[in-house]
Protein backbone atom coordinates (compact mmCIF):
# COMPACT_ATOMS: atom_id res chain seq x y z
CA UNK A 1 0.00 0.00 0.00
CA UNK A 2 1.54 3.57 -0.79
CA UNK A 3 1.33 5.58 2.73
CA UNK A 4 2.70 8.06 1.03
CA UNK A 5 0.64 11.30 0.90
CA UNK A 6 1.09 14.51 -0.71
CA UNK A 7 0.93 17.96 0.10
CA UNK A 8 -1.75 18.84 -1.50
CA UNK A 9 -3.70 15.77 -1.33
CA UNK A 10 -7.52 16.10 -2.31
CA UNK A 11 -9.05 14.63 0.79
CA UNK A 12 -10.05 17.46 2.92
CA UNK A 13 -10.20 15.63 6.67
CA UNK A 14 -12.99 16.66 9.17
CA UNK A 15 -11.81 17.58 12.63
CA UNK A 16 -8.21 17.34 11.65
CA UNK A 17 -4.75 19.18 11.97
CA UNK A 18 -4.86 19.09 8.26
CA UNK A 19 -1.24 20.51 7.78
CA UNK A 20 -0.12 19.06 10.37
CA UNK A 21 -1.89 15.49 9.46
CA UNK A 22 -0.39 15.46 5.75
CA UNK A 23 3.08 16.49 7.19
CA UNK A 24 3.27 13.36 9.28
CA UNK A 25 0.36 10.70 8.56
CA UNK A 26 -1.13 8.20 10.70
CA UNK A 27 -2.99 6.04 8.62
CA UNK A 28 -4.99 3.01 9.39
CA UNK A 29 -5.15 -0.37 7.23
CA UNK A 30 -7.37 -2.88 8.75
CA UNK A 31 -8.63 -3.72 12.28
CA UNK A 32 -9.62 -7.11 13.83
CA UNK A 33 -11.21 -7.25 17.77
CA UNK A 34 -9.29 -5.34 19.52
CA UNK A 35 -6.72 -3.84 17.64
CA UNK A 36 -5.95 -1.49 14.58
CA UNK A 37 -3.12 -2.27 11.93
CA UNK A 38 -1.04 0.14 10.26
CA UNK A 39 -0.20 -0.02 6.34
CA UNK A 40 3.19 -1.63 7.51
CA UNK A 41 1.77 -4.29 10.10
CA UNK A 42 1.90 -2.30 13.43
CA UNK A 43 -0.87 -3.71 15.82
CA UNK A 44 -2.62 -0.36 17.21
CA UNK A 45 -4.73 -1.24 20.75
CA UNK A 46 -7.99 0.75 20.55
CA UNK A 47 -8.55 2.40 23.49
CA UNK A 48 -11.71 4.35 22.05
CA UNK A 49 -13.94 1.67 20.14
CA UNK A 50 -13.02 4.26 16.83
CA UNK A 51 -14.75 7.38 17.99
CA UNK A 52 -16.92 5.59 20.69
CA UNK A 53 -19.00 3.35 17.92
CA UNK A 54 -17.02 -0.10 17.44
CA UNK A 55 -18.47 -1.74 20.62
CA UNK A 56 -18.54 -5.66 19.65
CA UNK A 57 -15.04 -4.64 18.89
CA UNK A 58 -13.72 -4.85 14.44
CA UNK A 59 -14.52 -6.91 11.57
CA UNK A 60 -16.70 -9.11 13.57
CA UNK A 61 -17.96 -12.32 11.17
CA UNK A 62 -21.72 -11.98 11.64
CA UNK A 63 -21.45 -8.36 10.94
CA UNK A 64 -19.48 -8.26 7.97
CA UNK A 65 -21.54 -11.65 6.45
CA UNK A 66 -24.72 -9.78 7.12
CA UNK A 67 -23.57 -6.87 4.94
CA UNK A 68 -22.26 -9.11 2.25
CA UNK A 69 -24.82 -10.94 1.89
CA UNK A 70 -27.60 -7.90 1.82
CA UNK A 71 -25.66 -5.99 -0.61
CA UNK A 72 -26.39 -8.67 -3.22
CA UNK A 73 -30.05 -8.92 -2.44
CA UNK A 74 -31.46 -5.02 -2.09
CA UNK A 75 -28.37 -2.97 -2.23
CA UNK A 76 -30.77 0.07 -1.90
CA UNK A 77 -34.52 0.89 -2.06
CA UNK A 78 -36.25 4.51 -2.31
CA UNK A 79 -36.62 5.29 1.77
CA UNK A 80 -39.64 7.64 1.22
CA UNK A 81 -43.46 5.89 0.58
CA UNK A 82 -41.68 2.38 0.26
CA UNK A 83 -39.72 0.74 2.63
CA UNK A 84 -38.04 -2.78 2.87
CA UNK A 85 -38.75 -5.52 5.30
CA UNK A 86 -35.21 -4.75 7.57
CA UNK A 87 -36.03 -1.75 8.31
CA UNK A 88 -39.42 -2.55 10.16
CA UNK A 89 -37.30 -5.96 11.90
CA UNK A 90 -34.39 -3.30 13.05
CA UNK A 91 -37.06 -0.59 14.53
CA UNK A 92 -38.32 -3.35 16.23
CA UNK A 93 -35.57 -4.72 17.64
CA UNK A 94 -34.16 -1.00 18.46
CA UNK A 95 -37.55 -0.37 20.33
CA UNK A 96 -36.94 -3.24 22.40
CA UNK A 97 -33.58 -2.11 23.79
CA UNK A 98 -35.09 1.55 24.77
CA UNK A 99 -37.26 2.55 27.74
CA UNK A 100 -40.45 0.90 27.81
CA UNK A 101 -42.86 3.56 25.58
CA UNK A 102 -40.16 4.74 23.42
CA UNK A 103 -40.95 2.46 20.32
CA UNK A 104 -41.40 4.65 17.89
CA UNK A 105 -37.77 4.76 15.56
CA UNK A 106 -36.88 7.04 13.16
CA UNK A 107 -34.05 6.49 11.25
CA UNK A 108 -30.74 8.82 10.10
CA UNK A 109 -27.53 7.75 8.83
CA UNK A 110 -25.56 9.88 11.73
CA UNK A 111 -25.66 10.91 15.26
CA UNK A 112 -25.95 14.65 13.91
CA UNK A 113 -28.94 13.87 11.96
CA UNK A 114 -30.16 12.14 14.40
CA UNK A 115 -29.79 15.54 16.79
CA UNK A 116 -31.26 17.61 14.41
CA UNK A 117 -34.79 15.09 13.33
CA UNK A 118 -34.66 14.93 17.25
CA UNK A 119 -34.98 18.60 17.50
CA UNK A 120 -37.63 18.91 14.32
CA UNK A 121 -39.75 16.48 16.32
CA UNK A 122 -40.34 18.31 19.40
CA UNK A 123 -41.11 21.74 17.42
CA UNK A 124 -43.54 19.18 15.58
CA UNK A 125 -45.10 17.80 18.17
CA UNK A 126 -45.55 21.04 20.13
CA UNK A 127 -47.32 22.89 17.37
CA UNK A 128 -49.43 19.09 17.00
CA UNK A 129 -50.69 19.51 20.54
CA UNK A 130 -51.62 23.06 19.97
CA UNK A 131 -48.15 24.60 21.25
CA UNK A 132 -47.12 26.21 18.64
CA UNK A 133 -45.09 29.07 20.61
CA UNK A 134 -42.63 26.38 22.06
CA UNK A 135 -39.83 27.62 19.48
CA UNK A 136 -36.76 27.95 22.03
CA UNK A 137 -34.43 24.94 22.67
CA UNK A 138 -31.83 24.89 25.72
CA UNK A 139 -28.76 23.08 25.70
CA UNK A 140 -26.06 22.73 27.61
CA UNK A 141 -22.44 24.22 28.01
CA UNK A 142 -19.65 21.64 26.73
CA UNK A 143 -22.45 19.58 25.24
CA UNK A 144 -22.06 18.22 21.56
CA UNK A 145 -24.93 17.46 19.67
CA UNK A 146 -23.10 16.94 15.85
CA UNK A 147 -22.05 18.79 13.56
CA UNK A 148 -25.30 20.02 12.14
CA UNK A 149 -26.57 23.27 12.42
CA UNK A 150 -28.85 22.28 15.31
CA UNK A 151 -26.64 20.36 17.02
CA UNK A 152 -24.06 22.96 16.99
CA UNK A 153 -26.71 25.64 18.02
CA UNK A 154 -27.80 23.46 21.40
CA UNK A 155 -24.08 22.31 21.90
CA UNK A 156 -21.73 24.41 24.23
CA UNK A 157 -18.53 24.29 22.18
CA UNK A 158 -16.78 27.67 20.99
CA UNK A 159 -14.81 26.17 18.17
CA UNK A 160 -17.93 24.52 16.27
CA UNK A 161 -19.73 27.72 17.07
CA UNK A 162 -17.92 30.68 16.66
CA UNK A 163 -17.39 30.61 12.76
CA UNK A 164 -21.11 29.64 11.86
CA UNK A 165 -24.40 30.83 12.21
CA UNK A 166 -26.83 29.63 15.01
CA UNK A 167 -30.36 28.79 15.26
CA UNK A 168 -32.16 31.71 17.08
CA UNK A 169 -33.83 31.06 20.37
CA UNK A 170 -31.31 29.07 22.49
CA UNK A 171 -30.49 28.50 25.75
CA UNK A 172 -27.79 26.65 27.49
CA UNK A 173 -28.08 25.29 31.38
CA UNK A 174 -24.24 25.48 32.63
CA UNK A 175 -22.04 21.91 32.43
CA UNK A 176 -21.29 19.72 35.05
CA UNK A 177 -17.81 19.43 35.62
CA UNK A 178 -15.48 21.20 38.35
CA UNK A 179 -12.73 19.89 39.38
CA UNK A 180 -12.50 21.94 42.37
CA UNK A 181 -15.07 20.22 43.52
CA UNK A 182 -15.37 16.71 42.41
CA UNK A 183 -11.93 15.87 41.03
CA UNK A 184 -10.73 11.91 41.68
CA UNK A 185 -14.71 11.20 41.53
CA UNK A 186 -15.40 7.07 40.84
CA UNK A 187 -18.77 6.97 39.14
CA UNK A 188 -21.02 10.10 39.56
CA UNK A 189 -20.08 12.94 41.45
CA UNK A 190 -21.84 13.91 44.62
CA UNK A 191 -21.82 17.49 43.98
CA UNK A 192 -23.73 19.37 41.12
CA UNK A 193 -27.05 17.96 41.28
CA UNK A 194 -28.28 21.57 41.98
CA UNK A 195 -26.83 22.77 38.56
CA UNK A 196 -30.48 21.10 37.00
CA UNK A 197 -32.25 24.21 38.71
CA UNK A 198 -30.97 26.70 36.38
CA UNK A 199 -33.42 25.35 34.30
CA UNK A 200 -36.14 27.45 35.97
CA UNK A 201 -34.19 30.23 35.85
CA UNK A 202 -34.21 29.38 32.07
CA UNK A 203 -37.96 29.09 32.32
CA UNK A 204 -38.33 32.40 34.39
CA UNK A 205 -37.00 34.66 31.93
CA UNK A 206 -38.32 32.98 29.13
CA UNK A 207 -41.88 31.42 29.93
CA UNK A 208 -42.54 28.01 29.87
CA UNK A 209 -45.01 28.71 27.00
CA UNK A 210 -41.74 29.47 25.06
CA UNK A 211 -39.73 26.27 25.06
CA UNK A 212 -39.99 23.25 23.35
CA UNK A 213 -37.49 21.06 24.21
CA UNK A 214 -34.27 20.85 26.66
CA UNK A 215 -31.30 18.62 25.04
CA UNK A 216 -28.50 16.66 27.02
CA UNK A 217 -25.94 14.30 26.89
CA UNK A 218 -26.54 12.05 29.87
CA UNK A 219 -22.81 11.42 30.14
CA UNK A 220 -21.18 13.96 28.00
CA UNK A 221 -18.56 12.28 25.97
CA UNK A 222 -16.82 14.06 22.66
CA UNK A 223 -16.08 17.46 25.66
CA UNK A 224 -14.14 15.46 27.83
CA UNK A 225 -16.18 13.10 29.86
CA UNK A 226 -18.38 15.01 31.78
CA UNK A 227 -20.17 12.41 34.07
CA UNK A 228 -23.74 13.38 35.41
CA UNK A 229 -24.08 14.27 39.21
CA UNK A 230 -26.24 11.86 41.03
CA UNK A 231 -29.46 12.96 41.10
CA UNK A 232 -29.02 15.61 38.50
CA UNK A 233 -30.77 14.03 35.34
CA UNK A 234 -33.51 13.16 37.51
CA UNK A 235 -34.25 17.07 38.49
CA UNK A 236 -33.89 18.07 34.83
CA UNK A 237 -37.04 15.33 34.49
CA UNK A 238 -38.88 16.89 36.93
CA UNK A 239 -38.45 20.40 36.42
CA UNK A 240 -39.20 19.90 31.96
CA UNK A 241 -42.03 17.34 32.55
CA UNK A 242 -43.42 20.07 35.31
CA UNK A 243 -43.30 22.53 32.62
CA UNK A 244 -44.82 20.85 29.60
CA UNK A 245 -40.93 20.77 27.79
CA UNK A 246 -39.63 17.48 25.94
CA UNK A 247 -36.37 15.87 27.19
CA UNK A 248 -33.94 15.00 25.04
CA UNK A 249 -31.61 12.60 26.03
CA UNK A 250 -28.87 12.32 23.46
CA UNK A 251 -27.57 8.74 23.72
CA UNK A 252 -25.65 8.55 20.44
CA UNK A 253 -22.20 7.51 22.55
CA UNK A 254 -24.27 6.09 25.72
CA UNK A 255 -26.59 3.54 24.15
CA UNK A 256 -25.76 -0.08 22.91
CA UNK A 257 -23.92 -0.79 26.44
CA UNK A 258 -21.09 1.74 26.62
CA UNK A 259 -22.15 2.55 30.59
CA UNK A 260 -22.93 -1.69 31.28
CA UNK A 261 -26.38 -1.32 29.84
CA UNK A 262 -28.44 -0.61 26.90
CA UNK A 263 -28.93 3.01 27.41
CA UNK A 264 -28.09 5.56 30.00
CA UNK A 265 -31.28 5.98 30.74
CA UNK A 266 -32.16 2.60 31.53
CA UNK A 267 -28.97 2.91 33.62
CA UNK A 268 -30.27 6.31 35.46
CA UNK A 269 -34.11 5.01 35.71
CA UNK A 270 -34.94 8.40 34.20
CA UNK A 271 -36.86 8.20 30.86
CA UNK A 272 -36.46 11.13 28.53
CA UNK A 273 -39.29 11.63 25.95
CA UNK A 274 -36.56 11.42 22.67
CA UNK A 275 -33.52 9.33 22.44
CA UNK A 276 -30.96 9.86 19.75
CA UNK A 277 -29.14 7.02 18.70
CA UNK A 278 -26.36 6.21 15.98
CA UNK A 279 -22.48 4.77 16.42
CA UNK A 280 -23.19 1.51 18.72
CA UNK A 281 -26.22 0.50 16.74
CA UNK A 282 -24.31 -0.83 13.85
CA UNK A 283 -21.03 -1.42 15.40
CA UNK A 284 -19.93 1.55 13.15
CA UNK A 285 -19.91 -0.86 10.23
CA UNK A 286 -22.22 1.56 8.44
CA UNK A 287 -23.04 4.35 9.09
CA UNK A 288 -26.42 5.26 10.88
CA UNK A 289 -28.42 6.51 13.62
CA UNK A 290 -32.03 7.19 14.95
CA UNK A 291 -34.20 8.87 16.98
CA UNK A 292 -36.39 6.70 19.37
CA UNK A 293 -39.82 8.48 20.37
CA UNK A 294 -42.60 8.23 22.54
CA UNK A 295 -45.50 6.74 21.12
CA UNK A 296 -47.25 9.42 21.94
CA UNK A 297 -44.89 11.96 20.39
CA UNK A 298 -45.45 9.93 17.04
CA UNK A 299 -49.41 9.81 17.42
CA UNK A 300 -49.91 13.72 18.39
CA UNK A 301 -47.87 14.37 15.00
CA UNK A 302 -49.30 11.65 12.69
CA UNK A 303 -52.67 11.93 13.68
CA UNK A 304 -53.12 15.63 13.68
CA UNK A 305 -51.69 16.13 10.35
CA UNK A 306 -53.65 16.70 7.17
CA UNK A 307 -53.78 13.47 4.88
CA UNK A 308 -50.63 12.95 3.83
CA UNK A 309 -47.02 12.85 4.88
CA UNK A 310 -47.68 13.70 8.40
CA UNK A 311 -43.60 14.94 9.07
CA UNK A 312 -41.83 16.72 6.10
CA UNK A 313 -38.66 14.98 6.79
CA UNK A 314 -36.57 12.50 6.20
CA UNK A 315 -33.23 11.05 4.28
CA UNK A 316 -32.67 9.40 1.61
CA UNK A 317 -30.22 6.61 3.10
CA UNK A 318 -32.80 6.47 6.20
CA UNK A 319 -33.38 3.11 6.90
CA UNK A 320 -30.68 1.67 4.42
CA UNK A 321 -30.84 -1.89 3.51
CA UNK A 322 -26.90 -2.52 4.53
CA UNK A 323 -27.17 -0.68 8.06
CA UNK A 324 -30.18 -2.50 8.99
CA UNK A 325 -28.53 -5.33 8.09
CA UNK A 326 -25.24 -4.25 9.91
CA UNK A 327 -27.95 -3.22 12.85
CA UNK A 328 -29.55 -6.58 13.24
CA UNK A 329 -26.51 -8.59 13.26
CA UNK A 330 -24.52 -6.26 15.52
CA UNK A 331 -27.41 -6.47 17.81
CA UNK A 332 -27.02 -10.23 17.95
CA UNK A 333 -23.73 -10.20 18.69
CA UNK A 334 -24.35 -7.64 21.67
CA UNK A 335 -26.98 -10.24 22.64
CA UNK A 336 -25.28 -13.73 22.09
CA UNK A 337 -21.71 -11.80 23.69
CA UNK A 338 -23.57 -10.39 26.53
CA UNK A 339 -21.30 -7.27 26.17
CA UNK A 340 -23.75 -5.01 27.71
CA UNK A 341 -23.78 -7.12 31.05
CA UNK A 342 -19.93 -7.39 30.46
CA UNK A 343 -19.23 -4.29 29.88
CA UNK A 344 -21.37 -3.65 33.54
CA UNK A 345 -18.90 -6.17 35.20
CA UNK A 346 -15.98 -5.48 33.70
CA UNK A 347 -16.59 -1.64 34.85
CA UNK A 348 -14.65 -2.27 38.68
CA UNK A 349 -11.65 -3.38 37.45
CA UNK A 350 -11.64 -0.74 34.81
CA UNK A 351 -12.50 2.14 37.30
CA UNK A 352 -9.66 1.02 39.97
CA UNK A 353 -7.22 0.44 37.06
CA UNK A 354 -7.48 4.20 35.53
CA UNK A 355 -7.55 5.42 38.93
CA UNK A 356 -4.47 3.93 39.79
CA UNK A 357 -2.93 6.65 37.28
CA UNK A 358 -3.78 9.84 40.28
CA UNK A 359 -0.64 11.21 40.72
CA UNK A 360 1.08 10.51 37.64
CA UNK A 361 2.89 14.05 36.24
CA UNK A 362 0.37 16.19 35.14
CA UNK A 363 -2.70 14.30 36.17
CA UNK A 364 -5.68 16.94 37.79
CA UNK A 365 -8.46 14.66 37.33
CA UNK A 366 -9.62 11.14 36.68
CA UNK A 367 -13.49 10.59 36.33
CA UNK A 368 -15.07 7.13 34.79
CA UNK A 369 -18.96 5.22 34.10
CA UNK A 370 -19.26 1.91 32.26
CA UNK A 371 -16.66 1.61 29.79
CA UNK A 372 -15.74 5.45 29.93
CA UNK A 373 -13.13 7.63 31.42
CA UNK A 374 -11.47 10.61 31.54
CA UNK A 375 -7.77 11.72 32.84
CA UNK A 376 -7.51 15.52 32.70
CA UNK A 377 -4.50 17.08 32.06
CA UNK A 378 -2.52 20.12 33.48
CA UNK A 379 -2.84 22.57 30.51
CA UNK A 380 0.83 24.09 29.84
CA UNK A 381 0.83 27.97 30.24
CA UNK A 382 0.81 29.13 27.13
CA UNK A 383 -0.23 26.15 25.31
CA UNK A 384 -3.72 24.55 26.19
CA UNK A 385 -4.08 21.41 24.87
CA UNK A 386 -0.64 20.79 23.53
CA UNK A 387 0.08 18.18 26.27
CA UNK A 388 -2.92 15.78 25.47
CA UNK A 389 -1.81 16.04 22.37
CA UNK A 390 1.93 15.35 22.66
CA UNK A 391 0.31 12.19 24.58
CA UNK A 392 -1.94 11.25 21.49
CA UNK A 393 1.20 11.32 19.43
CA UNK A 394 3.15 9.10 22.07
CA UNK A 395 0.71 6.66 23.00
CA UNK A 396 -0.50 6.07 18.92
CA UNK A 397 3.79 5.90 18.40
CA UNK A 398 3.73 2.98 21.02
CA UNK A 399 0.67 1.08 19.77
CA UNK A 400 -2.22 2.58 22.06
CA UNK A 401 -4.91 4.46 20.37
CA UNK A 402 -6.63 7.32 22.91
CA UNK A 403 -8.41 10.35 22.36
CA UNK A 404 -8.18 13.67 23.51
CA UNK A 405 -10.10 16.68 23.58
CA UNK A 406 -8.00 20.04 25.12
CA UNK A 407 -6.76 18.52 27.63
CA UNK A 408 -8.44 15.94 28.14
CA UNK A 409 -7.52 11.99 27.28
CA UNK A 410 -10.95 10.31 27.13
CA UNK A 411 -10.68 6.34 26.71
CA UNK A 412 -13.41 4.01 25.90
CA UNK A 413 -12.22 0.86 24.55
CA UNK A 414 -15.05 -1.76 22.77
CA UNK A 415 -16.60 -3.85 25.15
CA UNK A 416 -14.96 -7.01 23.94
CA UNK A 417 -11.79 -5.36 25.84
CA UNK A 418 -10.27 -7.90 28.79
CA UNK A 419 -8.33 -7.38 31.64
CA UNK A 420 -4.91 -7.37 29.82
CA UNK A 421 -5.98 -4.76 27.62
CA UNK A 422 -6.66 -2.44 30.66
CA UNK A 423 -3.46 -3.41 32.29
CA UNK A 424 -1.89 -2.79 28.91
CA UNK A 425 -3.87 0.61 28.23
CA UNK A 426 -2.51 1.64 32.12
CA UNK A 427 1.06 0.47 31.62
CA UNK A 428 1.38 2.35 28.42
CA UNK A 429 -0.42 5.72 29.22
CA UNK A 430 2.05 5.86 33.02
CA UNK A 431 5.15 5.46 30.28
CA UNK A 432 3.55 8.58 28.32
CA UNK A 433 2.99 10.61 31.21
CA UNK A 434 6.22 10.14 33.17
CA UNK A 435 7.27 11.08 29.97
CA UNK A 436 5.36 14.51 29.38
CA UNK A 437 7.24 17.81 30.08
N1 LIG B 1 -24.20 13.44 19.60
C1 LIG B 1 -23.23 12.99 20.39
C2 LIG B 1 -23.49 12.89 21.86
C3 LIG B 1 -22.00 12.62 19.87
O1 LIG B 1 -21.03 12.20 20.68
C4 LIG B 1 -21.81 12.69 18.48
C5 LIG B 1 -20.51 12.31 17.89
O2 LIG B 1 -19.55 12.06 18.55
C6 LIG B 1 -22.84 13.17 17.68
C7 LIG B 1 -24.02 13.53 18.26
C8 LIG B 1 -22.65 13.31 16.21
O3 LIG B 1 -22.63 12.07 15.61
P1 LIG B 1 -22.07 11.93 14.09
O4 LIG B 1 -20.63 12.24 14.14
O5 LIG B 1 -22.42 10.50 13.76
O6 LIG B 1 -22.86 12.88 13.26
Amino acid sequence: MNTELRNDTDFWMPFTDNRAFKAQPRLLASAKDMHYFTPDGRGILDGTAGLWCVNAGHARPKIVEAIQKQAGILDYGPAFQLGHPLAFELAGRVAHLMPQGLDRIFFTNSGSEAVDTALKMAFAYQRAIGQGTRTRLVGRERGYHGAGFGGLSVGGLVNNRRSFVQLPCVSHLPHTLNIGKAAFSRGQPQWGAHLADELERIVALNGAETIAAVIVEPLAGSAGVLVPPSGYLERLRNITRKHGILLIFDEVITAFGRLGAATASELFGVVPDLITLAKGMTNAAVPMGAVAAKRHIYDAVVDNAQPGIEFFHGYTYSGHPLACAAGLATLDVYAEDGLFERARDLSPYWEHALHSLRGRRHVIDIRNLGLVAAIELEPREHAPGSRAMEAFHACFDGGLLIRVTGDVIALSPPLIVEMKHIDEIVERLTEVLEGLD
